[in-house]
């Protein structure tokens, strides 16, 4: 495998390298890159600074780099990508693009099935952060199972009526459109009888119920549809297609889950917080047991970058990349999950207080960590159910019954 890049290559690794140093709105921060809008309190104060970065990452193609041309992006090479989300990682920068579902899921399904009028009419405004989109998929009684879903769509002319219950759907308080899955055909087989539809959070009859985690956010919601009318050509894809549609968007989804950059700056947070924390009377970093914890996660890390690396190497070879995107999705949240534990066991008796609290290291932020992870692996696939995708797509063993 030849890691070296050609020259065209690194004039742009140089290109880009000079609009960070000017236009990072992260220069000097400690910030995770890529950390999501509403991970921390700042963001509220923040958001003009992130929306002239989105502007200004916009004006130079680089908000969904590898978005095809025709849809007003740049239609970037793979490698470019990599590059510029490699010198964004490095430095710290906050995420190419601020529209999160948008850019990672909502856009590639509207490119892959939409119309020529869905894409004119969403896409520009993912790639300049005007509208923000929510994922209503999940509900009560369908999560992994999701196909089992039942949130009905019946077609009236030209709309659909739609009524039933979504459940856990993040940022559905602050989303213009909500990309929704519903049954149209309850006669069909359960994959079939699935239809996707656009829907505009506005709309009359949607009514938004927040959820608050045990870290003490608020990130996701129920979101009740009672009558809901929504416009036939609003539909992406054919209708039953819906399944189809949802598992390109699930493959992007875990494929840009499993980024592995904003792990990389953990964990050197991690070894800088080991120097300062005392624990049983020397440097958290002297311990032994630490240091093993940390070469493991720092081992892991890196067989998630290479195993990153592999699915760019089929993507450069034009072949699909779908369950493979599920061994890294799982590795990270084993990672994350560590990361909390050993940010708090490093402190010794410190790692009890929380944001808020006098005397907390490093404002909190591992103890916030270790509350968040635990329901964020959740979100996209249980670990459980990763481990089924691996065992049953990639190493072919029985389907369980
Ligand atoms: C932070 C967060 C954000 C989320 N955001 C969204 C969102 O924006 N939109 C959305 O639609 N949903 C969202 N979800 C919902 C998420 O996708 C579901 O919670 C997830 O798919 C699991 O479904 P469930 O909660 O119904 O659990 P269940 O499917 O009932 O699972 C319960 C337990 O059973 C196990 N299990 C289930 N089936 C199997 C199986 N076949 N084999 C082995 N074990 C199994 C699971 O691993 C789990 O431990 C979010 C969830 C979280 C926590």
């Amino acid at each position: 495998m030849d890691f070296s890049f050609t020259p065209e290559e690194e004039a742009f690794r140089d290109e880009v390298r000079a609009f960070l140093a000017e236009r990072n709105p992260n220069r000097g921060s400690k910030r995770a890159h890529g950390a999501e809008v509403g991970e921390s309190d700042d963001d509220v104060a923040s958001l003009p600074k992130l929306l002239a970065w989105n502007q200004a990452l916009y004006e130079r193609g680089w908000v969904g780099f590898s978005w095809p041309k025709e849809v007003g992006a740049s239609g970037g090479g793979l490698i470019e990508q990599m590059i510029l989300k490699e010198e964004a990682g490095k430095a710290r920068a906050p995420m190419l693009g601020l529209s999160y579902m948008g850019l990672a899921w909502v856009g590639p399904a509207i490119i892959q099935y939409g119309t020529d009028e869905q894409k004119q009419r969403f896409i520009p405004k993912i790639l300049r952060a005007e509208e923000h989109w929510c994922t209503g998929y999940s509900e009560p009684g369908s999560g992994s199972d999701l196909a089992s879903l039942q949130c009905r769509a019946e077609r009236d002319g030209d709309e659909y009526v739609v009524n039933g219950q979504k459940i856990w759907t993040s940022l559905a308080m602050w989303a213009q459109w909500i990309i929704l899955l519903v049954r149209t055909d309850f006669t069909a087989s359960k994959h079939t009888g699935i239809t996707c539809l656009l829907v505009p959070m506005k709309a009359a009859g949607i009514t938004v119920r927040p959820i608050k985690t045990m870290n003490g956010d608020t990130p996701f919601a129920e979101v009740f549809f009672d009558n809901v009318r929504v416009l036939v050509k609003n539909r992406l894809g054919e209708e039953g297609q819906g399944w189809d549609v949802t598992k390109t968007a699930l493959s992007h989804e875990r494929s840009s889950i499993a980024e592995v950059t904003s792990l990389q700056h953990n964990l050197d947070d991690l070894k800088d917080l080991g120097r300062r924390a005392c624990l049983n009377g020397r440097a958290a970093i002297e311990d032994p047991g630490i240091r093993q914890r940390l070469a493991r996660l720092e081992s892991t890390i890196e067989a998630m970058r290479l195993n990153g690396l592999r699915f760019l190497t089929k993507q450069l070879r034009g072949e699909p990349v779908g369950a493979e995107t599920s061994v890294n999705k799982l590795l990270r949240t084993e990672v994350e999950i560590e990361i909390g534990k050993l940010g708090c066991d490093m402190q010794g008796s410190y790692g009890q207080l929380v944001k808020g609290s006098p005397g907390a290291i490093d404002g909190g932020r591992w103890q916030k960590h270790m509350l968040s992870w635990p329901s964020v692996v959740i979100g996209g696939g249980t670990p459980n159910v990763q481990r089924n995708v691996i065992a049953e797509r990639i190493l072919g063993l029985p389907h369980d019954a």
